[in-house]
């Protein structure tokens, strides 16, 4: 079986398997060996690795991924592309194929099983679709994870990766940087893929922290105070805050756990870091106690 990851050959398969493409699943194929070899550079991958592949397509990424680690599980939700995949993966003995929505699998339950709980490494080009489910999906689970690396929309990978005073700034940057580094490692362009998607891509990895970043008492209530003041980008926090139907804390509460964390009443969400939502957080729930 000829590698994949040239136009030619992924056109060869897909005629001879009569295969078409389904947008609901976010299917667009790479294309380009220098991308593919550029995603598994950033993954960093050894033959130690196990390496839980998502959306394997017609197995283009995983063959290279099987050739660099030492186990690989790939997980396709389309039935019509599990015959293919057993075609185009027949040289390797060191992958399984599951066939199952990304979203609904026991992930714990497989690492502990084939990996004995140590640490895995996810790679992936996701479908865009579904790109936040799977990955907080995996760090709030408490998958054992190394680190994620996937091709994501350029855009998502632009707010995964954005500090405070930047535009992209926002919750999905916090709820990501408060368990993982990211990292940008590659900018795609449409033309890699088949079909082009309308939007360009890039290739974040998320290494995931070995000890917290921040210590927070009660996340629950940080990740809720993220959300509010991120809903109402342009209020002040305490306006942020004090309008959330997520929270029930008063102006003057709030105003006091602002002082208390060492911020100005007429500051906005946008400019506070992980940690100091952290504090915030932490002298509200003493407001609760109170
Ligand atoms: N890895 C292939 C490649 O790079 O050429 C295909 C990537 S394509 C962007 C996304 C893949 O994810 C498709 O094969 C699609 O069928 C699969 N997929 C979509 N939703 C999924 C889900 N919920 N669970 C598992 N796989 C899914």
């Amino acid at each position: 079986m000829a590698t994949l990851g040239n136009p030619q050959n992924t056109i060869a398969v897909l005629e001879k398997y009569q295969f078409h493409f389904q947008k609901r699943f976010g299917q667009n194929f790479l294309i380009d060996t220098h991308v593919l070899d550029k995603i598994i550079r950033a993954a960093q991958i050894t033959s130690e690795d196990l390496v839980l592949e998502i959306g394997p397509g017609i197995g283009t990424m995983t063959q290279y991924l099987c050739e660099n680690a030492r186990q690989v599980i790939a997980v396709e939700i389309d039935s019509n592309l599990i015959e293919i995949l057993s075609d185009t993966l027949s040289p390797y003995d060191n992958v399984t194929v599951i066939n199952e929505d990304i979203l609904k699998l026991d992930i714990n339950q497989i690492v502990e099983q084939q990996n004995n709980g140590r640490p895995i490494k996810v790679v992936a080009n996701l479908p865009y679709y579904i790109t936040t489910p799977i990955i907080m999906g995996l760090f709030e689970s408490h998958v054992p994870i190394d680190s994620i690396t996937v091709m994501v929309q350029k855009e998502v990978a632009e707010r995964m990766q954005a500090g405070p005073g930047s535009k992209d700034y926002g919750a999905l940057s916090l709820a990501v940087q408060y368990y993982a580094e990211a990292y940008i490692a590659a900018n795609v362009p449409p033309n890699c893929f088949m079909p082009r998607p309308n939007v360009d891509s890039a290739v974040i990895r998320l290494t995931r922290h070995k000890t917290p970043v921040v210590n927070v008492q009660d996340e629950a209530l940080m990740f809720r105070l993220i959300r509010a003041s991120f809903n109402q980008r342009r209020k002040t926090l305490v306006n942020g805050l004090n309008n959330s139907p997520e929270l029930s804390f008063s102006k003057d509460q709030i105003v006091h756990a602002l002082e208390q964390s060492g911020l100005s009443p007429s500051i906005r969400g946008e400019a506070l870091t992980l940690a100091q939502f952290a504090t915030l957080s932490d002298e509200l729930s003493k407001e609760c106690s109170l």
